[in-house]
């Protein structure tokens, strides 16, 4: 391969508008929700800002803030330590996994009808193998995100759709999931929910597979999408680089995807 104009051609492509950038990140805000675990469990805090000065007595020329939040708020990256079944493997924090990792090509399986029907939707193997008949072998290496359009509810209850026994949002099955890990190599799974896995994800087995499978075999999880529905199903490259927290689980990011026009 002739790799001499590759960067001049993407910028290029980037500048004629050939490629476009598609934001794939919920604006973080105080309101956005988080996880809810049950009360024996250490929770996940939601964004906080504190202002600092605004052209005012304690900063006249400038504007800033403090913030803090949990490395899992917002749209948000999980690395492999985040599991128990991920905590001794070798890079497995945000600060040392391989940058190489974070740009990589995504497909898209469009879970949105079914999850639309029924909030408690399970993707399975069949419904992956039927992805696979349609648009082909799901490739090594690639991010699989769960398109199911439930980023349109984040500004209401029905996002976590919580109830006595907990959430109640789509998610994939123990199968599916050990499938995608073990016989496809995927990179990593995204979800525009909170959490890569089902609402219901406690008590399957085992508990929350996809944190199970994906970190202990050293893979990535996104969560808190948003704009999957303006990807194409195969062909879009996401960029996805969390902050260099020492020892961090995860963190907030911005994911870009760049896509062909
Ligand atoms: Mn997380």
């Amino acid at each position: 391969m002739n790799t001499q104009n590759l960067l001049g051609d993407l910028v290029g492509a980037l500048a004629s508008g050939k490629l476009k950038v598609i934001d794939l990140t919920q604006t973080l805000s105080p309101e956005f929700p988080t996880l809810e675990l049950p009360p024996q469990f250490g929770q996940c805090e939601p964004l906080r800002v504190e202002k600092v000065s605004e052209y005012d007595d304690r900063g006249p020329l400038w504007y800033w803030n403090n913030f803090s939040c949990n490395e899992h708020t917002g749209t948000h990256f999980d690395a492999p330590i985040h599991w128990v079944t991920g905590k001794d493997l070798p890079n497995n924090s945000v600060d040392t996994l391989p940058v190489q990792e974070l740009v990589g090509p995504a497909l898209v399986i469009d879970c949105s009808a079914e999850s639309a029907a029924n909030p408690d939707f399970l993707l399975d193997v069949a419904h992956l193998e039927r992805w696979e008949a349609a648009h082909g072998r799901i490739d090594e290496g690639s991010w699989v995100l769960m398109r199911t359009d439930w980023s349109k509810h984040s500004s209401s209850a029905r996002y976590k759709n919580m109830d006595e026994t907990g959430q109640h949002t789509p998610g994939p099955t123990p199968e599916a999931v050990k499938f995608l890990v073990e016989e496809r190599g995927i990179r990593g799974f995204g979800t525009e929910t909170i959490g890569t896995d089902a609402g219901q994800a406690h008590s399957m087995n085992p508990p929350y597979p996809a944190h199970h499978y994906l970190h202990g075999a050293g893979r990535y999880g996104l969560q808190c999408l948003t704009n999957l529905d303006l990807l194409p199903t195969r062909g879009a490259v996401i960029i996805c680089p969390p902050l260099k927290l020492q020892r961090g689980s995860g963190s907030p990011l911005r994911v870009l995807a760049l896509v062909a026009s």
